[in-house]
């Protein structure tokens, strides 16, 4: 969906679709499209300002249970896409103004030309908005490293002889009681 500068009015456009499925980058799946829309305002010949927003509901899979969950988007975005001065000497962007931008949660984006991808913009956001470390759950206990038991629903007989964090904190647990039972005795 490529949006030419020179045919937006001045007053910019509004585009809304749908997007039905994930890139081969993106780590997820869709259970219903998602939600795509954006403003494009001009704010020079060689400039627009997009104001964005993805939202619905992507199925990821949990990094530690490997079960899938739902992960609600919300994705609003401002994003200044400005056409690099090809003659320019200089660097092309003022790094002030970047870092200040940055701030402001406007990022900035050069262009070869005066127009813009808003499809390739937004599969770039739903990028940059799923999380790093997926996890179903904060706690997610993960699957047994021995016999791949899921520990949030089962407890396995073999648990015991993990090393798995949250054992590790209750054989803390654990070992705090005797010293306790020591000091009892003492
Ligand atoms: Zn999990
Ligand atoms: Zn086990």
């Amino acid at each position: 969906m490529l949006v030419h500068f020179e045919h937006l009015p001045a007053g910019g456009r509004s585009f809304a679709w749908q997007i039905a499925e994930p890139d081969g980058d993106a780590e997820c799946g869709f259970a219903v499209p998602l939600e795509a829309q954006c403003h494009v305002q001009p704010t020079g010949p060689d400039s627009v300002e997009i104001n964005g927003q993805l939202s619905g509901t992507v199925i990821l899979v949990c990094d530690r249970c490997l079960s899938s969950y739902p992960f609600k988007l919300v994705s609003p975005f401002r994003i200044k896409a400005l056409v690099r001065d090809a003659e320019q000497d200089g660097p092309p962007l003022d790094t002030s103004v970047l870092v200040e931008n940055e701030l402001d949660d406007l990022n900035v984006i050069e262009l070869d030309s005066p127009s813009v991808d808003l499809g390739g913009l937004m599969r770039e956001q739903l990028l940059l908005t799923l999380p790093e470390k997926k996890l179903c759950r904060p706690d997610c206990a993960g699957l047994c490293p021995q016999c791949g038991t899921r520990l949030d629903e089962e407890v396995c007989t073999c648990q015991k002889k993990t090393g798995h964090p949250a054992f590790a904190a209750l054989a803390a647990l654990v070992g705090r009681k005797t010293e306790e039972d020591k000091t009892d005795r003492n």
